[in-house]
């Protein structure tokens, strides 16, 4: 048997160094908030493979309905012999996604397609070509991806040139200075200076930024982007693709600030684990392109498709809404209690919305200022201890939590019980 350091020199030789790792555990069984490595260890899974798996690692339903699936068939493509459960997930998503009358979707499979299948629609729809994305957001790799995106190491430096027409403005984000006046204020500016808002086709955000740092759209800032768009005919678009699925505490993230959004896209959590994508929209704008110029080979996957009716199922028979919110009240109790201990003096910041949860670590609480060095030794030491965790924010300083909503309060409570033992090692170890 290969250990993760034999596997991981393979890896190095093999795939290039451009796709990270976070960690060096080499996966060898999971199941539902636990891995096992290659090496025997067994990890807490606080990263749910970024956001996917909130059904838990192999949930016994998923499994079996994936088998069904493929003894019946895997693949025939949607656009040559349709299938119903492609028809039947867009029927079910129509009905719970966070638009505004009538709703049609069209699946894919990652989430960077659904963005840019998101971008077609909306200009397609309103004739005209700008999208306005704003800083910290993330919205995937394929060009339009990095174009959208906005933090430009590693994602965007040296891949350019970027699709035309693509603006960026300020998110709105309390904690490092910018309010949301001050945002609404930057985009009314942009349409000023930049470009008039007759030639933005749509608006991109998400309501929590995940890889950008776990920051919170505030409400009031949201429903100014809502009667912005409304006035100026802007599609608004809402990358749920983190946040969806459960993970903060509402079927979709939209729902905590009341508003609607155009189009909305998603992935991750939609088929817990297996790669499907979904563009849920308002029927008017996902009806704008003729036959042919949407779709794709693998798009809405047989096996996928079962996956998915199968995690909806699951969110509603195990109520992982509620679940969300107790497994988040938990991990920001403890992150609370450790911001207030005085000999820490590193938590600057602990928000979050469900368990979609981070905390900001910072070289002091008094200067603010971002201590990534602090952040890369937590995670180390919490995958000494048997605990896996992912960063993310502009300054690769936010740890985000983000364990399967099906774990049980021992496991995160257990996950927590590491992640202080790291924490106050790697402050103990920086001191
Ligand atoms: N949008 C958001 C908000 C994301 O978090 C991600 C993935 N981290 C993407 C888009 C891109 O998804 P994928 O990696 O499946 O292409």
């Amino acid at each position: 048997m290969a250990t993760s350091a034999e596997l991981h020199a393979r890896r190095m030789d093999a795939v290039p160094r451009g796709i990270g790792h976070a960690t060096l555990i080499y996966a060898k069984r999971a199941k539902n908030a636990e891995i096992w490595s290659e090496d025997g260890k067994r990890y807490i899974d606080f990263g749910a493979g970024i956001a996917v798996v909130n059904t838990g690692h192999q949930h016994p339903r998923i499994v079996e309905a994936v088998k069904r699936q493929l003894e019946d068939f895997s693949h025939v493509c949607f656009q040559v012999t349709p299938h119903e459960n492609y028809v039947a997930l867009a029927e079910r998503l129509n009905a719970v996604a966070p638009i505004s009358g009538p709703a049609k979707t069209m699946l894919a499979s990652t989430g960077a397609e659904a963005v840019e299948n998101a971008v077609k629609v909306a200009r397609i729809y309103t004739g005209r070509p700008g999208i306005i994305s704003f800083s910290g957001g993330f919205h995937g790799r394929t060009h339009m991806g990095m174009a959208l995106t906005g933090k430009a190491v590693p994602y965007k430096k040296g891949f350019g040139p970027f699709p035309a027409d693509i603006y960026n403005v300020a998110f709105p984000n309390l904690y490092h200075g910018t309010s949301s006046g001050e945002s609404i204020k930057a985009l009314k500016a942009l349409f000023k200076y930049q470009a008039d808002p007759s030639t933005i086709a749509g608006i991109i955000i998400e309501p929590v930024q995940g890889e950008g740092g776990f920051n919170i759209a505030p409400f009031d800032f949201l429903d100014a982007l809502r009667a912005l768009c409304d006035e100026h005919g802007i599609v608004l678009i809402a990358d749920e693709i983190q946040t969806g699925f459960a993970r903060t505490g509402k079927l979709f993230a939209l729902e905590h600030a009341g508003i609607k959004a155009d189009v909305v896209t998603l992935a991750k959590g939609l088929a817990g684990g297996l790669p499907l994508s979904a563009i849920v929209g308002r029927a008017d704008i996902m009806d704008a392109s003729g036959p042919g110029g949407l779709g794709g080979t693998y798009a809405g996957n047989p096996v996928a498709c079962a996956a998915a009716h199968t995690v909806l199922d699951i969110i509603e028979d195990e109520d992982l809404c509620a679940r969300s919110n107790a497994i988040g009240a938990i991990i920001m109790g403890r992150c609370r209690e450790l911001a207030e201990r005085s000999n820490l003096n590193c938590i600057g910041d602990v928000r979050g919305l469900g368990a979609m949860c981070a905390v900001e670590f910072v070289k002091d609480v008094k200067s603010g200022e971002p201590a990534p060095e602090l952040t890369a030794a937590v995670l180390k030491a919490g995958n000494e201890r048997g605990l896996i965790l992912l960063s993310c924010g502009t300054y690769g300083n936010v740890i985000r939590f983000l364990p399967p909503l099906t774990a049980s309060d021992e496991i995160v409570k257990e996950g927590m019980d590491i992640f202080e033992a790291s924490l106050t090692e790697a402050v103990s170890k920086l001191q």
